[in-house]
Formats: C-alpha cells, sequence, structure tokens
C-alpha cells in the first residue's frame, strides 16, 4: 500500500515538473503521442507486410493502412484517457489527505504545522498580535486516574471550551499532547488579557461538563503581544518562558510580555 502511495507521488510529480497537469498542456502531448503512435505502427505494419506478403500489400495498401490507424487512434486515445482520468483521481487524493493533515483528528483544531503556518504568513499584515500557548494544568492525572479515554474526551472539552472564547478571526491549534496555539490578530494588550482570561475561565467552567468532581480542568497561558516581524521562533520560545512561569506560579492563570523589537533577541 505504501509502496503503491510512493509511486503515485513519484508520478505525480513527474507530471507536474513537466507541467502536464494543466489540460491543455496534457491535451497537446495526447494528441502528439497519439499521431506518433499512429506512423509508428504505420510504419511497422506496412514494413511488415511488405516483407511477409508483398502482392497483399499491393492490394490492399490503402485498407492496411485505414485500418491501421483506426484501430492505433482508439488504442492510443484508451490509454491516454485512462491515464489522465488516473492523474485527476490522484490529484483529488492528494488534496483531500493534505485537508485532513490539516486538521488535528481527536480535537477538530489546526494541527501543529497548519497553525504555525497561520501564525508565520500573517506575520506583518497587522501591527501588534498576540500568539498563545496554553497547556493543560495536571492532564497526566487525568488518564492515569480514568484512563487514556476520559482523557481524550477532557482534551475535546478543552478545545470546545477555548474554541468559544476567541474570536472569529482568532485561530486555535493543537501545538501537540495537551497543549494547545491560540493566535490573536489584530490585538493589542488589553484585548490579549481580556481573551486569554476568558479562555481561562471556559476552561475552569467546562468542569460542569465534563462531570468528574474528582477533576478540576484547567490551563496554564503564556500570552506574547507582539510587535511585526518578529520571527516564529523568538515568538515560541517567549510564549514557552512566559507557560513555566505560569505554571510555576501556581497555574491556572495567565502570564504575558509585550514583544518588540527592542527586546527581541
Ligand atoms: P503540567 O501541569 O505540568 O502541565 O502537568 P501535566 O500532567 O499536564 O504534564 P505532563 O507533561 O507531565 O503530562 C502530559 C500528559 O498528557 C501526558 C500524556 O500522556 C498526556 N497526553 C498527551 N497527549 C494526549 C492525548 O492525545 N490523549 C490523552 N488522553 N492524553 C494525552
Ligand atoms: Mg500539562
Ligand atoms: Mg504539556
Amino acid at each position: 500500500m505504501l509502496y503503491i502511495i510512493h509511486m503515485d507521488k513519484i508520478f505525480y510529480e513527474i507530471l507536474n515538473k513537466l507541467n502536464l497537469l494543466s489540460s491543455n498542456n496534457f491535451l497537446i502531448v495526447l494528441i502528439a503521442c497519439v499521431l506518433t503512435t499512429c506512423t509508428l505502427a504505420d510504419i511497422i505494419t506496412v514494413h511488415g507486410f511488405h516483407t511477409s506478403s508483398p502482392e497483399i500489400m499491393h492490394n490492399y495498401s490503402f485498407e492496411i493502412r485505414r485500418q491501421t490507424f483506426i484501430t492505433t487512434v482508439l488504442l492510443a486515445t484508451l490509454f491516454f484517457t485512462i491515464t489522465l482520468l488516473l492523474v485527476r483521481h490522484i490529484e483529488q487524493l492528494r488534496k483531500e489527505l493534505s485537508e485532513q493533515v490539516k486538521f488535528d483528528t481527536l480535537t477538530g483544531v489546526l494541527s501543529r504545522e497548519a497553525f504555525l503556518n497561520e501564525v508565520k504568513n500573517n506575520e506583518t499584515s497587522c501591527e501588534t498580535n498576540a500568539f498563545l500557548l496554553i497547556d493543560a494544568d495536571f492532564f497526566k492525572r487525568i488518564n492515569d486516574t480514568h484512563g487514556h479515554q476520559v482523557g481524550d474526551k477532557a482534551l475535546v472539552i478543552i478545545t470546545n471550551a477555548l474554541k468559544e472564547g476567541i474570536r472569529s478571526s482568532d485561530y486555535i491549534g493543537r501545538i501537540g499532547g495537551e497543549e494547545f496555539g491560540a493566535y490573536l490578530k489584530d490585538t493589542d494588550k488589553e484585548r490579549t488579557l481580556e481573551i486569554a482570561e476568558r479562555l481561562r475561565l471556559n476552561v475552569k467552567q467546562a468542569n460542569t461538563i465534563f462531570g468528574y468532581p474528582d477533576i478540576d480542568l484547567s490551563v496554564s497561558i503564556g500570552a506574547v503581544v507582539y510587535e511585526q516581524n518578529i520571527q516564529l521562533p523568538n515568538l515560541m520560545k517567549k510564549a514557552d518562558e512566559l507557560l513555566y512561569k505560569a505554571k510555576e506560579n501556581g497555574r491556572n492563570r495567565v502570564e504575558h510580555l509585550f514583544l518588540n523589537q527592542a527586546l527581541n533577541n
């Protein structure tokens, strides 16, 4: 199976490199190939008849050529149409696969890569943005006391609580494990703190939906409000430091920082 996927990829890449994925180019190549095949088939057939039965060739030359031509056109067209359909199918599969990779399967939010790409691609569009690193507190306890399935349920509940707390222009992604990221576009320090606090409270309130009285769902948040042109690795490093500080200071809290070019080292 893996081997087939690999071959598909190679085949697709070759066609892509040759720029044959556009219908126009493919049609030109198809016509060229059909004509070349016809010519070759004609030469081979005529040569064959000439050497084995020169009399038949002499009497039925036109009819032989005509039939060879029609058969070759039909076969070559069939072959290239199948190839075209196959390529289209592979293209569709690749699109569907990359869509699936874009979202985290458990929580439905953006996957790590897709989320960080959003942060990177939007880096220069607004004056100040915010990057939040959000980590579930004492999450291991949930798995240890109630099992992995309940842990998964808790992750979904936390995700929903986070999603409800952001604005429609913001993004939530699963960075990994029980750690999430929020990207708040076009925001300032006050608005960021307001949203971060709302996220924290939403998770606390989600305990009633979760329904395990011995578990207290909460998150710690490291929030970086940053100016344009701050690079993603720096942003993540600062957010991680703030998250660590939030854990150190007792968890279920937000630590924040305003990061401008002067502090960006
Ligand atoms: P802290 O407050 O310091 O963050 O403590 P913690 O227990 O949350 O942190 P720790 O890193 O010790 O444990 C994280 C746990 O999250 C361990 C891991 O098994 C669990 N986890 C990570 N991903 C998943 C997942 O997809 N499903 C479930 N059920 N558990 C997960
Ligand atoms: Mg944790
Ligand atoms: Mg963690």
